[in-house]
């Protein structure tokens, strides 16, 4: 949700902001293989980077991870550079989080980690509808019944992963 302080022109209180707004950086200035087109206000996704510290156990091992909030819909989910960066992203043994104004989910646990752009696609195509669903502000029910249809579906990656040889 918009900051009360965001005026026309920026920051209402700039000079006096509070240290977490001074202290914040956008992954989109952090991260050297995103383009000027994954600026937050064009691309709809906000990035952040996830130091290992404050990445989940299963991935404290791997440098950083990437969350990616999604403020732009299914449009900007559906993009070929959204599509385009997860694959790479996580071929590369990065974790993605995603989240919709939700709770997020680590896309890795939904797919297997060379998934090609196709792959990545059909399962963004499957996994949003169901992360925005569970978004916050809807009824407690509705939400918890989507994040465990979640839970469910990674179970069964996880599942798949482990009969493949
Ligand atoms: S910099 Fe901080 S206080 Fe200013 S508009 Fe942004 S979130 Fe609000």
């Amino acid at each position: 949700m918009p900051c009360k302080h965001l005026a026309a022109t920026g920051c209402g209180i700039y000079a006096d902001r509070p240290n977490v707004c001074r202290e914040f950086l956008c992954g989109w200035r952090l991260f050297d293989d995103m383009g000027d087109d994954w600026r937050p206000d064009l691309s709809g996704v906000m990035a952040l980077r996830w130091s290992p510290a404050e990445l989940p156990a299963a991935w404290k091992t791997t440098p950083y991870g990437v969350h990616l909030l999604v403020t732009g819909g299914e449009a900007a989910v559906m993009g070929p550079a959204f599509i385009d960066y997860v694959a790479r992203t996580m071929a590369r043994g990065i974790p993605v989080f995603l989240s919709a104004a939700s709770p997020y989910i680590v896309l890795n646990d939904h797919m297997p980690a060379g998934a090609d752009k196709a792959m990545v696609k059909q399962r963004l195509a499957e996994l949003y509808p169901l992360l925005h669903a569970a978004r916050f502000g809807q009824g407690l029910w509705t939400r918890i019944r989507f994040l465990y249809r979640l839970q469910i579906d990674r179970g069964y990656q996880k599942y798949l992963g482990k009969s493949v040889p």
